[in-house]
């Protein structure tokens, strides 16, 4: 077989195979974009919104959580000049997420999600004034997706190069590199946008506490077979709790509440100070 052929092959094989397990998109059993004026009509109301996912499911937003999503919208987009809408997916693998449709943002949060956090301002806030500085630096759902695509296919392309021309081994050190550089530059666009969502969320009213809360419970669940474990599939969940921790650190009047004690293990007096710096440095 030419070469060239046996490489189109190869790519073609490991697109194919690689590509069900690769996307992030891949995981999303199903979704709802949900409508505006049915999120209004279900806040004025004080219900809760019931949607069709695209593949048939039910999905409802209890209404505690509706008003949660209702109120920080309301104050983000004040502060931050951004508009967006709200979606919802049924995905064990992601948090949240932005996608674009039909020419608009969607600050998107996974119902597994909001079951453990929508009754949470802090959290829900922390997460919109994120996404939010995401979408004001360009870095959409479309973007977003396009990256990863471009990623992938790099990957693939050099992967199977180098298995034809050079040795598999040379393909598999190219293709990490390029997974690598991919990393790079995510870490590179959430160190941007960063401190720009921590100002938004700052300046909307709310603690940044949220990023605190989400790095301990990814922390705790970042075990093989946890239920939990996507909690921090965002990127970046370490920079932004830093952050907050340093803006706690340095005005003692915010104290976020210390993470719930794990039934089995319950804390001693050392480990539930040391679990709450915020605490702590209000008290120094
Ligand atoms: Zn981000």
């Amino acid at each position: 077989m030419h070469p060239l052929t046996r490489c189109l092959c190869l790519l073609g094989s490991c697109v194919a195979l690689s590509a069900c397990t690769q996307f992030s998109k891949l995981q999303i059993h199903d979704k709802a974009y949900l409508d505006d004026q049915k999120i209004e009509e279900s806040y004025q109301k004080t219900a809760a919104l019931q949607a069709k996912g695209e593949n048939g499911e039910d999905i409802v937003v209890n209404k505690e959580t509706l008003r949660l999503l209702h109120d920080v919208r309301q104050r983000l987009e004040k502060t931050s000049g951004q508009t967006f809408e709200y979606a919802i997916v049924d995905s064990d693998s992601h948090s949240h997420l932005l996608m674009s449709h039909d020419n608009k943002e969607y600050v998107t949060f996974s119902m597994q999600f909001l079951d453990k956090f929508g009754s949470d301002p802090d959290i829900i806030a922390a997460v919109v004034a994120h996404d939010l500085a995401h979408i004001a630096d360009k870095d959409t759902g479309d973007a977003i997706e396009n990256r990863e695509i471009g990623f992938f296919v790099a990957r693939q392309v050099i992967s199977a190069a180098l298995s034809v021309v050079g040795t598999p081994i040379a393909g598999y050190a190219a293709s990490a590199a390029m997974s690598g550089a991919e990393q790079a530059e995510i870490s590179l666009e959430e160190d941007k946008v960063n401190p720009v969502g921590m100002q938004w969320l700052l300046d909307s009213g709310y603690t940044p506490c949220g990023y605190i809360k989400i790095k301990q419970y990814d922390d705790d669940n970042t075990g093989l077979g946890s239920p939990l474990k996507f909690m921090g599939s965002h990127p970046g969940i370490s920079g932004r709790a830093q952050l907050a921790q340093d803006h706690v650190a340095a005005n003692p009047k915010i104290v976020c509440p210390a993470p719930p004690a794990k039934p089995s293990e319950p804390p001693s007096a050392d480990t539930a100070a040391a679990a709450t710096p915020s605490a702590a440095s209000a008290q120094q």
